[in-house]
């Protein structure tokens, strides 16, 4: 027996063990100190109520043998297939109920879906990004090259002809940089994936946060992209589904390469090694999207929303240099006084006793920026901020 000699090569993750340890000798020393931690990519507000209930009631219907469910289709119900092509609709964006697959969350499709592309393809990835991307690519021994996110570029990189790529991700808006892509941005990877053949993993696990109607929420708002990408969305972040698991990945019927059809192929795939979300968890997600839904979990972006606003007034009031929170829950920001990501994560420990997540986690771009997040509680955001805004460097 050999094991997956690939597994040696991936990178320890450090990033959130360290901070928790750091985290944890500071509470020791410090035990009166009120950390505030701005560094969690999960949310915090609870379900929306319209949620909620019509979780409880097919959890009633799962009660009763005249409404039980077994075995689901495996790439979701119709009703949830419909009232996610429903919502694109209402942005202008045309799909099929068939290309809409349902998930348990954006993460495990964003690994799974590698199983229809061969080994031996070259995968770009931006730096940088939500480690996912390598560590699934690095799992299979693929070739990886990086497309620089910089300070220069505003962490948007543009496509360079000269480099050949099969797989391009594409992330707006960012994790970890909160940088999103504007039509232009995105119509010039389209038009370098179609010339190249290659296809594009758009995550937009954050589209919601986007609030200027002039940005794309989809890649499919772009013409051509049905012919070359697939989109990943997730309940996660836009109604608090983190713990219920609840996501989609669409992948257009005419998405085709060497006369395959990726829909085809995954569809495959999915009745192979996936047996569907939970009834009940699906009914929760349709319940997203009705009209009581949309409002409730308007409200609670709008809460996210307001620490972003607070987050980014207190760092324009610091003179700190920042990207995103405008379209994101995150804030990337250039740490002060020419510190890197980790000596910055120190001094707002120990000096300000606010945590938040070092660049130099998210790649080798991210060395020297440090990100912080909306996600918190709104009081506890003011506090950090104020904290954060009253250091010197
Ligand atoms: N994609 C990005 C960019 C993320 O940051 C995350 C979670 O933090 C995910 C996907 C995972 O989403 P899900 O909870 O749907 O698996």
């Amino acid at each position: 027996m050999r094991v997956n000699p690939h597994y040696r090569e991936l990178a320890e993750s450090y990033l959130f063990s360290t901070i928790s340890r750091k985290v944890k000798e500071y509470q020791d020393a410090h035990p009166d100190a009120a950390v505030i931690r701005l560094g969690i990519g999960d949310v915090t507000r609870p379900l929306a109520p319209a949620v909620v209930e019509a979780m409880e009631r097919a959890a009633a219907e799962q009660g009763e043998a005249a409404t039980f469910r077994g075995y689901g289709p495996e790439q979701g119900y119709p009703f949830l297939r419909e009232a996610v092509a429903a919502y694109y609709a209402g942005f202008g964006v045309e799909l099929s109920p068939e290309e809409v697959f349902i998930s348990d969350g954006a993460k495990s499709d964003l690994g799974n879906i590698l199983d229809l592309f061969a080994a031996d393809n070259t995968v770009l990835i931006p730096d940088p990004v939500y480690p996912v991307y390598v560590d699934t690519n690095r799992m299979a021994g693929r070739p990886i090259l990086f497309a620089d996110a910089t300070w220069e570029n505003g962490f948007l990189p543009a496509p360079d002809p000269a480099v050949k790529a099969d797989i391009i991700y594409i992330c707006s808006p960012n994790n970890p940089t909160g940088a999103v892509y504007t039509r232009e941005g995105l119509q010039a990877w389209v038009d370098y994936a179609l010339a190249q053949d290659a296809v594009i993993l758009f995550d937009a696990a954050y589209a919601c946060f986007i609030q200027d109607p002039a940005l794309p929420r989809s890649i499919y708002e772009i013409p051509g992209a049905r012919d070359c990408a697939i989109e990943f969305g997730s309940f996660s972040k836009m109604a608090g589904f983190t713990g219920t698991r609840c996501g989609f990945t669409i992948v257009p019927q005419g998405l085709t390469r060497e006369g395959m059809s990726l829909a085809g192929m995954w569809l495959r795939r999915q009745t192979t090694k996936f047996n569907g979300v939970p009834y009940i968890v699906q009914r929760g997600a349709e319940a997203v999207f009705t009209p009581h839904g949309l409002t409730q979990i308007q409200e609670n972006l709008d809460y996210y929303r307001e620490n972003a606003r607070v987050i980014m007034a207190g760092l324009t009031q610091a003179g700190i240099a920042f990207t995103g929170g405008e379209h994101s829950p995150y804030l990337w920001l250039r740490c002060p006084g020419g510190l890197d990501s980790w000596s910055y994560f120190d001094r707002l420990l120990q000096e300000a006793q606010v945590v938040g997540t070092p660049g130099a986690g998210f790649g080798r771009n991210g060395e020297g920026y440090f990100r912080l997040t909306a996600f918190g509680d709104q009081d506890a955001t003011r506090q950090a901020m104020a904290r954060l805004a009253a250091l010197r460097f």
